[in-house]
């Protein structure tokens, strides 16, 4: 054996010292140095997160937009659908006027209370009857006059100081060991109260990376996630300077393709993840088979259980049965869950588990040469609400498991009505199989987008998905109400035989603008137009035909409208 090698290395070095004959050694050095530089080069050139291919396109369209006549073009359209998006924000708030700068003395307690009374009575659609699809989670009037009252007890206090507060710290502290122990985390389960599940989940991405990086001394580490998961792991992969991998799913169940996300699995893989349920089909993804892999290639798993983690964790007592999705599935690490979803708290509260402190550890920042003192904080945030954290303790406790367990089985029970009718209604049909509370719906007969915005005509605001096309509805406490459930099929059956009887021809509304934004070949000009529609959301601009007409004045002293 080692006759063998010995006799192809003598071979190898004969035949370079036979390339090398006769030349100069200057051309050896640069030869090598060149060829060295190329490949190196090449290596980069070829393999970056950016296909090759998708990268040649976008230099295409980069190209052909500085073509004068298709730069103009591009830009009108773009304008075109800027006004019409800031004319419908103003519609929405019946083309009122703004105020832009600080009333010169201050306005009454009766003058903000009958203002805001308007403000929040803005808009066109009747959610407090069930009319949205998820966003709202819960409005009875007995939880919002206990949060009102918790609120006022506690608006002016702040975590980031638990010596001046110390009931808000045990008030937090308790929030996160109830959620751990609704996840069967063991007495090790520890976690942080977060701002939302985008904040979870971006502070999840964080730990691993750090984790990664000063652990196994990965240099850019990667995460692979479902194509289905939330987009908040993209938004914390472009944050956090991290590649993310995204696996498909079953076409048929929706749930992640476990195989193909082994084979995506690499040396630089710092965490995996499955949803608890997913966002777009409200499946859940095969958690003990994700888990699995982590444990065998000791890679930390995580689960988004945002949407979903106060509904599973009662769907068994509510007389569902699931399959393991928690800390009791080998191989699970962390798990992020939503108080300000399905746990009936304000907005702006969340949770992110990890199995044990040591997960923690690489999550929190702590920079111990700031002349402000060492500063350590666990999650995003400095100064934080810590009525925030008082409102969500009271929700739990006020619900308690029994609460809790009552309200799923209702979600649940609607949700199963809702899919059960849909999928009797003859073109459309549900995609995958709901296991929770959202129900997703899809049409081979017609433009779902199409139905969505007769959906929107009769007074409905569903969630429009892509990739592929379809529509969603999240069921909410509010759409276990009597009738409401039975309603939203009745529409949606009345709007299809309609279509049947009179086939829509194409027109504009959101139909158009999904319809288009997926065939859209440049991605970069979808980007523009979301661009396009966040500057309108801060817009403070009245749209042209209402300016000439407007009254320029709320009273006597208020700054209105773009123009101090
Ligand atoms: C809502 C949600 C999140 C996080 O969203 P936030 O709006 O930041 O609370 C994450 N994952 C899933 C599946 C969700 O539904």
């Amino acid at each position: 054996m080692m006759e063998v090698a010995h006799h192809y290395v003598v071979v190898g070095q004969d035949y370079i010292n036979g390339l090398c004959e006769g030349k100069p050694a200057w051309e050896i050095v640069v030869k090598t140095a060149t060829a060295t530089i190329v490949i190196y080069y090449l290596k980069d050139f070829l393999w970056q997160d950016v296909s090759l291919f998708e990268r040649g396109k976008r230099t295409f369209f980069r190209l052909a937009r500085k073509i004068p006549a298709v730069r103009d073009k591009i830009k009108e359209e773009i304008s075109k659908i800027e006004l019409d998006m800031t004319k419908e924000m103003n519609e929405n708030i019946n083309n009122g006027d703004y105020i832009i700068s600080l009333p010169q003395t201050g306005m009454s307690n009766e003058q903000i209370l009958a203002e805001t009374a308007k403000y929040t009575a803005y808009g066109k659609y009747n959610w407090k009857m069930g009319s949205s699809s998820g966003t709202v989670y819960n409005c009875n009037s007995a939880l919002t006059d206990l949060m009102t009252k918790v609120y006022g007890m506690s608006a002016w206090t702040n975590p980031l100081h638990p010596d001046v507060f110390p009931g808000v710290r045990k008030m937090e502290a308790e929030v996160i060991k109830m959620v751990c122990t609704m996840f069967n985390g063991g007495p090790e389960a520890c976690g942080t109260m977060t701002s939302g599940g985008t904040e979870s989940i971006i502070l999840a991405c964080k730990a691993y990376r750090d984790w990664a990086i000063n652990v196994r001394g990965i240099k850019r580490p990667e995460m692979v996630v479902p194509s289905t998961v939330h987009a908040a792991f993209d938004k914390g992969a472009a944050l956090l300077n991290m590649n993310i991998k995204h696996v498909p799913v079953d076409p048929v169940t929706m749930k992640v393709d476990v195989a193909a996300m082994k084979r995506m699995i690499s040396r630089r893989t710092c965490m995996i993840v499955g949803s608890a349920p997913q966002f777009p089909h409200g499946v859940i993804d095969d958690i003990e088979a994700i888990g699995a892999l982590g444990e065998k290639y000791g890679i930390p798993v995580h689960v988004d259980a945002c949407l979903g983690g106060f509904l599973i964790p009662f769907m068994e007592d509510a007389g569902y049965k699931l399959p393991l999705f928690d800390f009791r599935a080998a191989g699970v690490t962390s798990i992020s869950c939503d108080t300000h979803k399905y746990g009936y708290a304000p907005k702006g509260s969340s949770v992110i588990m990890y199995k044990e402190p040591s997960w923690r550890r690489h999550q929190f920042f702590v920079t111990p040469n700031w002349p402000g003192g060492i500063y350590a904080t666990a999650t995003i945030a400095g100064s934080r609400s810590g009525a925030i954290v008082a409102a969500c303790w009271a929700s739990m406790v006020y619900h308690g498991r029994h609460g809790y367990v009552t309200y799923t089985k209702k979600i649940l029970q609607t949700a199963k009505k809702i899919e059960e009718s849909c999928n009797k209604i003859q073109g459309i049909f549900v995609l995958g199989k709901p296991d929770v509370s959202v129900v997703a719906l899809g049409s081979e007969d017609f433009n779902i987008y199409q139905i969505a915005d007769e959906m929107t005509q009769r007074g409905w605001n569903l969630n429009a998905l892509q990739f592929p096309s379809c529509i969603h509805i999240a069921v909410t406490t509010l759409h276990t109400e009597e009738g409401v459930a039975e309603r939203f099929c009745n529409d949606l059956q009345e709007i299809v035989a309609k279509f049947f009887k009179d086939p829509p021809k194409d027109g504009g509304g959101s139909a158009a603008i999904y319809g288009m934004a997926q065939s859209i070949p440049d991605r970069s000009l979808v980007n523009e137009i979301a661009w396009c529609y966040l500057d309108s959301v801060y817009s403070t601009e009245k749209s042209q035909e209402e300016e000439e007409s407007s009254e320029h004045k709320l009273n006597g002293d208020v700054k209105i409208n773009g123009k101090p």
